[in-house]
């Protein structure tokens, strides 16, 4: 009996067990999942809970409602990993030993990073989408919001979902013009890069929109610290913003307890092979999802992919075949760019697949049917 080993219960976690689950006999294989966790939450939905397009009540379940069939479930903590001698360890003592491990442990948020940032999320203007939590109050700053400033900060690549700062900007702008007082609003994208988004021909167009629609970008500005009294933001270029509304899209990191391990790589991400999915180091580790290394951008559509893989590969090593499949970077982002519309940016490693087109059909799959889909059929590994 193989014993695999899965740590994170999130959207790799769950579709890497459901796809597994599906092709391994139970007297083949042993699947675990250790999660920290009593909620699976649907991330995409923040952004859509924002500009009331959905409710939370449809982007959170139990974790045990998400668990496939035939995968045992433990909801504990790990915080430490033992490659040489096979097991990890967790926060209630548990000492749990595998052939293979899944790391799926996802992206930590970092707001701490940014000084004046934790302490006053949800109050004194700033807000963020990148919780559950802090996208139910950000739509309702929106709501109220009267007039002013509002700043899109976000912190150095890579961090989850690099398009959603952008979803959310071209959002706003919108939301203010149906309530006819973008007159009284002024909208302002921050990134740390040299333009908004990192790959063509997407990076053109949004320059395109944000020009046609008066949105400034301010490229090359890298958050520094928050002064709440002052309503500004600092960078470490030695600009500064003033904001009535500071949105921030925080940095993000590996969890604490694998930052100085030895699966972690300088980059700070575990160290992965990009194609295998299998760690540099240890031949029975692979990494998929927010944790990995992997030149693309972080999004549940990679983590899709990267399941699918990892469960032919594993079940082909675990059969003593040759593992054959490779992960080629690829990843969709469906980025909404007003209401009615979205422009879906795919592309792979080494190119960009899909145009640069706005289309109500990328609004209808992105907003009616991907959670749908994603509960019912994704979590399931049947697509
Ligand atoms: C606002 C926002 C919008 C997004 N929009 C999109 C989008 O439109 N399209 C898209 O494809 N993607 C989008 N994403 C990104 C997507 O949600 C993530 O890429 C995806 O969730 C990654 O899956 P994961 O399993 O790697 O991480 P997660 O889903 O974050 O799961 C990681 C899990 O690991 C658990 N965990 C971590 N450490 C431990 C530990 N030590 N012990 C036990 N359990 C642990 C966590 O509790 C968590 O449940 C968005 C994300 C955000 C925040």
């Amino acid at each position: 009996m193989t014993e695999i080993l899965i740590l994170g219960g999130g959207s790799a976690g769950i579709m890497a067990a459901a796809r597994l689950r599906w092709s391994l006999s139970m007297d083949e294989a042993n699947i675990t999942i250790v999660e920290r966790s009593d909620k699976h939450i649907y991330q995409p939905g923040q952004t859509l809970i924002v500009f009331g397009l959905e409710e939370p009540e449809n982007i959170v379940k139990p974790m045990e409602d998400v668990i496939p069939a035939g995968v045992n479930f433990i909801q504990d903590e790990v915080n430490n990993i033992n490659p040489e001698e096979n097991y990890v360890e967790t926060k209630n003592g548990r000492k749990l030993e595998y052939d293979y491990l899944i790391l799926a442990t996802g992206a930590r948020l970092l707001f701490d990073e940014i000084p004046g940032v934790e302490e006053n999320l949800g109050n004194n203007g700033i807000h963020t989408f990148y919780t559950l939590e802090g996208a139910i109050m950000l739509r309702n700053a929106l709501e109220e919001f009267e007039g002013g400033r509002i700043v899109l900060i976000q912190g150095p690549m890579p961090f989850k979902c690099p398009g959603a700062p952008i979803k959310f900007i071209l959002m706003a702008d919108d939301y203010f013009r149906k309530k006819n007082m973008r007159g009284r609003v002024d909208i302002t994208l921050t990134t740390t890069l040299p333009q908004a988004f990192a790959r063509q021909p997407y990076a053109a167009k949004f320059d395109r929109i944000f020009e046609d629609r008066s949105i400034n970008v301010v490229t090359s500005f890298n958050p520094a610290r928050v002064d709440v009294e002052n309503k500004e933001v600092k960078s470490f270029e030695g600009d500064v913003e003033n904001f009535d509304l500071l949105v921030v899209v925080p940095p993000n990191g590996i969890e604490e307890f694998l930052e100085d391990g030895p699966l972690a790589d300088p980059t700070g991400w575990i160290g992965a092979d990009k194609h295998t999915l299998i760690h540099k180091e240890y031949s029975n580790i692979y990494a998929i999802g927010d944790c990995a290394n992997y030149p693309t951008s972080k999004t549940a559509s990679g983590a899709r992919k990267q399941a699918e893989v990892l469960a032919k590969n594993l079940v082909a090593t675990i059969r003593g075949g040759t593992p054959k499949d490779k992960y080629n970077g690829h990843i969709i982002c469906p980025i909404l760019t007003r209401y009615g519309k979205a422009l879906f940016a795919e592309f792979d490693y080494e190119k960009s697949i899909s145009p640069a087109q706005e289309m109500w059909t990328n609004w209808a799959l992105k907003v009616y049917m991907l959670r749908p889909m994603y509960w019912s059929m994704m979590l399931k590994g049947l697509i």
